[in-house]
C-alpha cells in the first residue's frame, strides 16, 4: 500500500513510526502495555519523565561532537557545548558539589563503560582492583570471575579480587576486606552495590584505602537518587572518584557519569601544593580511549533529569521509595519470607526464598506469569551462582507510578498468592526447574495464575505511567 510508505507530502522520512513501520510500532505498543499493566519491581529500573523522553527523541541524536566542551573535533557544536555544560553544572549541583573541588564527565554511554573508563584511566594494565563479589551483591564490572572463567572484562584486563559478605551477619565483612587488602595491595577499591539493602560505611573504606595507598571509587549507580536527596550517606566526602548510572533511582535516561576530585589534594614536605590529576586521565580514557562521539540526546536528558533532581518533589519521591521498600520488606516478612539482613535502608529488598522451599528461578518465573517483574539473585551462603536462592525486588519504578505503603500491602498479597501457587506446582512437578516450568502451564495452575494475573493487571492499570504519549 503506497499510502503507508509515501509519508507526508510523498516524503517517507516524514512518516511517524506507526505509518513508517507498523510491525515494529506494534511491538513497542505491546511493551508499553506490559509496562502499564504489570508491576515493575526490578530494582534497577524506573520510568523516565516526559521531559527526559523528549530529549531522547530530539535532534541531538544527529550530532557528532567528539572531544570536550569548547574543544571539539567537529564544527557546529555551539549548542551541543551549551547542553553538555548545563548538564555538568546541574550534575554537580544535584550532589551539592563545588566546581572547585569536583569535576564530572557526562559522556559515558552507560554505567559499565563509565566504570571501565575509570579503571583505564587510573589503574595500569593488570593492576589490582577490589570490589564486592557479584553473588554477594556487587556488580559484574567490579571484577567478577568464576573458578573456570574470567567473566567481566575488569577481570580480564585487570587483576580483580572480591571482598564478601559475612554469611552469619549478612553484612559486608569490612574486617576481612581490610585483611585481604593488606595482602593484595589493590590500586583501587570499589564501594558499590547492585543488591545490598544497607548503607555503606565509606569512612571505613577510606581508612582501608589509606592503609594501602589505594584509590577509593564509589559506584553509586543504584542509590544515586537517594544520595542526591540526602537519604543515603554521601560517598563524596570520602571518595576520590564516584561513578553512577543515571537511569536507576536517579530516574534519568540510560547513561553514565564519572565524578572526579580536582584542585588541591594537600601539600608536600616542602610545603608545595599537590594537585589531583584525575581530570585529564579520565577525560582521555572516555574519549579517545574507549568511546567516540558522545550521545548528546542522552546528555541533554541527564541535564533535565538533574534539574528535576533539585526539585522538592524529587526528595518526596525518594522518601516514598524508601518507605515503600520498608513496607514491602516488613509485609513479606510478616508472611514468613526471610529478608536478607532483616530489612532495608534503601530502595532494595533482598528475599531469601529457601526459607519457604522455593528457588530464586521458580519465584521469578511464577511472578512473571502474573505480570510482576523481578530478578532471581544469589543470597549469602549460596554455593553456586547458577542456582540462586533468592530474588531482588525494588520500589523505584512503582513509586514513580504513585504507589504508597498501603498499595504495597496489596502487592505483598499478590506475591504471597503467587508463591503459594508455585509451592503447589512444585509439589506436583518435583524440584527440577524444567519440570516446574512445564507443570506450571497445566490447566489447573493456568486457571489460578490467569485469575491472579487479571487482578494484578487491573490493579496496576490505574496508576499513571509517565513518559511520551502512546505512539
Ligand atoms: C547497573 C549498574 C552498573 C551498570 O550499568 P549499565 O548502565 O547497565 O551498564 C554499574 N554498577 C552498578 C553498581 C550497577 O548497579
Amino acid at each position: 500500500m503506497s499510502g503507508l510508505t509515501n509519508g507526508i507530502d510523498g516524503n517517507p522520512l516524514l512518516s511517524p513510526l506507526s505509518q513508517d513501520d507498523p510491525e515494529l510500532c506494534k511491538i513497542i505498543q505491546s511493551e508499553k502495555r506490559r509496562q502499564r499493566r504489570g508491576l515493575e519491581m526490578i530494582a534497577s529500573e524506573n520510568f523516565t519523565s516526559r521531559a527526559v523522553s523528549d530529549c531522547l527523541s530530539s535532534c541531538l541524536t544527529n550530532k557528532y561532537s567528539e572531544g570536550m566542551v569548547g574543544q571539539r573535533y567537529y564544527g557546529g557544536n555551539e549548542f551541543i557545548d551549551e547542553v553538555e555544560k548545563l548538564c555538568q553544572t546541574r550534575a554537580l549541583q544535584a550532589f551539592g558539589l563545588s566546581s572547585e573541588e569536583w569535576g564530572v564527565n557526562v559522556q559515558p554511554y552507560s554505567g559499565s563503560p563509565a566504570n571501565f573508563a575509570v579503571y583505564t584511566a587510573l589503574v595500569e594494565p593488570h593492576g589490582r582492583i577490589m570490589g564486592l563479589d557479584l553473588p554477594d551483591g556487587g556488580h559484574l564490572t567490579h571484577g567478577f570471575y568464576t573458578a573456570t572463567r574470567k567473566v567481566s572484562a575488569t577481570s580480564i584486563f585487570f587483576e580483580s579480587m572480591p571482598y564478601k559478605i559475612n554469611p552469619a551477619t549478612e553484612l559486608i565483612d569490612y574486617d576481612k576486606l581490610q585483611e585481604t587488602a593488606r595482602l593484595f595491595k589493590p590500586k583501587l577499591i570499589i564501594a558499590g552495590i547492585s543488591c545490598y539493602p544497607r548503607h555503606l560505611d565509606y569512612k571505613r573504606f577510606r581508612e582501608i584505602c589509606d592503609e594501602n595507598g589505594s584509590l577509593l571509587m564509589s559506584d553509586m549507580s543504584h542509590v544515586s537518587g537517594l544520595v542526591a536527596t540526602g537519604l543515603s550517606p554521601s560517598p563524596f566526602e570520602y571518595c576520590d572518584i564516584v561513578t553512577s548510572t543515571t537511569h536507576k533511582t536517579l530516574r534519568g535516561p540510560r547513561s553514565g557519569m564519572i565524578f572526579y576530585r580536582k584542585g588541591k589534594k594537600g601539600v608536600d614536605k616542602q610545603g608545595n601544593p599537590i594537585m589531583y590529576d584525575y581530570e585529564d586521565k579520565i577525560n582521555a580514557a572516555v574519549f579517545p580511549g574507549l568511546q567516540g562521539g558522545p550521545h548528546n540526546h542522552q546528555i541533554a536528558a541527564i541535564a533535565t533529569a538533574m534539574r528535576q533532581a533539585a526539585e522538592p518533589y524529587f526528595k518526596t519521591y525518594q522518601e516514598q521509595v524508601v518507605k515503600n521498600a520498608q513496607a514491602l520488606a516488613s509485609g513479606l516478612s510478616e508472611c514468613g519470607y526471610k529478608i536478607v539482613t532483616g530489612g532495608t535502608e534503601n530502595h532494595l529488598v533482598w528475599v531469601n526464598m529457601k526459607s519457604v522451599g522455593l528457588s530464586g528461578a521458580k519465584a521469578e518465573k511464577v511472578l512473571e506469569e502474573v505480570a510482576i517483574a523481578c530478578n532471581k539473585n544469589t543470597v549469602p551462603g549460596d554455593k553456586s551462582a547458577l542456582n540462586p536462592s533468592g530474588i531482588r525486588i525494588g520500589t523505584p519504578a512503582l513509586t514513580t507510578r504513585g504507589l504508597k505503603e498501603h498499595d504495597f500491602s496489596t502487592v505483598v498479597k499478590f506475591m504471597d498468592e503467587a508463591f503459594k501457587i508455585a509451592k503447589d506446582v512444585q509439589a506436583k512437578s518435583g524440584p527440577k526447574l524444567v519440570d516446574f516450568n512445564r507443570v506450571i502451564h497445566e490447566d489447573e495452575f493456568k486457571t489460578r495464575l490467569n485469575d491472579l494475573r487479571e487482578r494484578v493487571e487491573e490493579f496496576a492499570d490505574v496508576f499513571t505511567l509517565p513518559g511520551l504519549p502512546d505512539l
